[in-house]
């Protein structure tokens, strides 16, 4: 099986966009998307597939194989293959698959931009980390860059051309981002500056990739205030760029390592980065100083989604490999032929324990693929909706579940691939089967783009206040008509066990605000991440419904893929009876008032 094709579940994508989302019938309103059709989208997503297939994954073990290598004299190597790949990935447009055709992209929606995402993460997350961030720092760029940032530097980004980073993290500025100490010396031309400072663990700081890198950089003008309202953000490039855009000198960004020795994502640069250490750091402001942060957020929430389609490339493909290895591994007997003289031995995807394992694989990657779909799709129609009130509701949707997608999926996904393992046994454990390496490549997830931590403090600290608690008020009201619509179709005892697990959210969210209302943070916080997982635990329930709901008619329409539909109810009752009840659980947790891990006798130093 180690050297069998990448396992890819196109149907389940397909489900997803045309099916429940239903996006080649709601998009083809709005004059952007017009021109496009159903047939279009799912040969877009055939053709991401096959290069998914044939070009990206085969490179994935290379990646964690080879790694990447730093000669000591400012250049960084990629593993072999990924210099090929990435330039068949610009020139295909792929990188900026959603972004506007007048700053060169194909102009798709993003909702199928994430499902090309996710086709490449499952492939090689290490390698699709360079692309997703420079289609990130392209879109950062053509929302609030200078003129010339997004008429020569834009459409360099979109073509692969070029690739961006983001530099955020310092020795002393990691979860803290206003700890950065990067100075920002004007110099007095308007707009640009020279910095000075280091940057450390920049995911594609140095790379062979492309001919130029354009860096993302927050650092702080002389006399600015401390923390983040300090920050501002700059435009950094490798190699200077002339007003024609073509390439000048090096610029005074130096790469002095590279992490060589890390868990996952060996294919994917991660290096320490001198600005201003001996040549001059030329730097262009990005907006008015003091907005870096505001601005960063732009790059970070994409990124953010970025992790968390990562998480499903990652446990769609764990769990395809996962059940194609329990088709045909023969151990075991089956269970009511045991007491025959010579029973013969049985594929383990016969054994209930196995079966239990792949199902709730199945049923997670796939609840969580519907869950980040529709983060993009509420992001699409925040973005084109022609109604102002309608964007801004969609957009509170993104904004809420953000945090969510990030946290939920990453942390999901690192369990997921724990069960891929378990599922291949001693063999999932060794490199020639490519189950352990998901798992060392997801677990970055829950760490980089604002760790898992920092994630539930977002939820609770700033999403769930968000119009004074209205727009989570305005959730559980709209949660409350989606099950009500949901009834009456024959699922009527799981939609009555959401409506349950629904209110215990919102008895944990009640809960958590008065005790920060109280003053009470620290002990609010303490419960940050249960009532995260709690949240997302129940959201994956809610599109199970939603699935089901969506194969009932189609049954009920005369279908002929049964088996498809089937399990996609079948999928409802077993989340319902088997992970839903942890919403419960955790609901107690949350609202325990249990604070001894506060207690300021533990932890003392040794
Ligand atoms: C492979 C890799 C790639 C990366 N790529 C990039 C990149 O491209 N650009 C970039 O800028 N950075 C990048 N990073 C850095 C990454 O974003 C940081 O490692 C991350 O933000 C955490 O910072 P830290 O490592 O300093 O951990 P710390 O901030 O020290 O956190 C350690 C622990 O303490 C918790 N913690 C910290 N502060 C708080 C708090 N206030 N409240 C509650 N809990 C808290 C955290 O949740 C975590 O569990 C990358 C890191 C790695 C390993």
């Amino acid at each position: 099986m180690a050297a069998s094709t990448h396992p890819i579940d196109l149907r389940d994508l397909a489900f997803v966009l045309f099916e429940e989302l239903q996006i080649q019938d709601r998009f083809k309103d709005f004059p952007e998307y017009s021109s496009f059709d159903k047939d279009f989208y799912m040969s877009t997503v055939e053709e991401m597939a096959r290069i998914a297939r044939e070009v990206i994954a085969p490179l994935n073990a290379v990646g964690d194989r080879e790694g990447c290598h730093f000669d000591g004299k400012g250049n960084v190597r990629t593993p072999t293959g990924f210099p090929e790949a990435f330039r068949l990935l610009g020139e295909g447009g792929w990188i900026s698959i959603s972004a506007m055709p007048d700053m060169g992209g194909m102009g798709l929606p993003y909702t199928l931009g994430v499902a090309t995402t996710e086709l490449r993460s499952g492939a090689n997350v290490a390698f699709s980390i360079y692309a997703g961030l420079t289609h990130g720092v392209g879109n950062l760029l053509a929302t609030f860059g200078t003129p010339w940032m997004q008429q020569i530097v834009v459409p360099k980004l979109y073509s692969g051309t070029w690739a961006g980073t983001m530099l955020l993290t310092e020795a002393g500025a990691g979860s803290s981002v206003g700890e950065n100490r990067t100075r920002a010396v004007p110099t007095g031309e308007e707009g640009r500056y020279l910095l000075e400072g280091e940057k450390l663990f920049i995911s594609g700081g140095d790379q062979d990739l492309t001919e130029n890198i354009v860096h993302i950089v927050l650092a702080r003008v002389p006399d600015a205030p401390p923390g983040t309202k300090g920050l501002s953000i700059f435009l950094v490039p490798k190699f200077l760029i002339n007003p024609d855009g073509s390439l000048g000198a090096r610029n005074g960004i130096e790469v002095t390592g590279v992490e060589e020795h890390k868990m996952g994502i060996h294919g994917s640069a991660t290096c320490t980065l001198a600005l201003g250490a001996g040549e001059p750091c030329h730097a262009w402001r990005i907006g008015d100083e003091g907005v870096g942060m505001k601005i960063m957020f732009h790059l970070m929430n994409e990124a953010r989604l970025e992790v968390a389609i990562q998480g499903v490339g990652t446990s769609s493909a764990a769990y395809l490999y996962a059940r194609r290895y329990a088709l045909e591994r023969l151990q075991g007997v089956d269970l009511t032929s045991m007491h025959e003289e010579h029973p013969p031995q049985v594929p383990i995807v016969q054994h209930p324990d196995v079966r239990r394992m792949l199902m709730t694989m199945r049923v997670l990657s796939e609840t969580m693929r519907s869950f980040v779909y529709t983060i993009a799709y509420h992001a699409d129609m925040a973005r084109s909706h022609p109604d102002p009130a309608e964007r801004e509701r969609h957009q509170d949707i993104v904004e809420l579940y953000i945090p969510i997608g990030k946290a939920h999926c990453s942390d999901t996904a690192f369990e997921l691939t724990r069960l891929a393992i378990q599922v291949l046994g001693g063999y999932g454990y060794i490199s020639d089967y490519p189950v352990e390496q998901y798992l060392r490549d997801t677990k970055i997830s829950s760490i980089y783009e604002g760790t898992n931590g920092i994630q539930g403090m977002d939820l609770l600290g700033r999403k769930l206040r968000i119009k004074n608690g209205m727009l989570f008020v305005t959730w559980l009201q709209e949660m409350t008509r989606t099950l009500e619509a949901s009834k009456g179709v024959g699922f009527d005892d799981e939609v009555a066990a959401l409506e349950h697990a629904r209110d215990d959210i919102g008895a944990s969210a009640m809960h958590l605000m008065q005790m920060a209302m109280a003053g009470r943070i620290p002990a609010a916080m303490y419960q940050a991440s249960p009532f995260l997982t709690q949240f997302g635990t129940f959201l994956l329930g809610a599109h199970a419904l939603r699935q089901a709901v969506v194969a009932q008619a189609a049954l009920d329409g005369g279908a002929h893929e049964t088996a498809f539909y089937n399990g996609k109810i079948l999928n409802l009752k077993f989340y319902v009876a088997n992970v839903l009840p942890q919403v419960e659980a955790l609901g107690r947790v949350v609202r325990s008032q249990e604070e001894s891990a506060l207690d300021e006798t533990l932890f003392a130093e040794e």
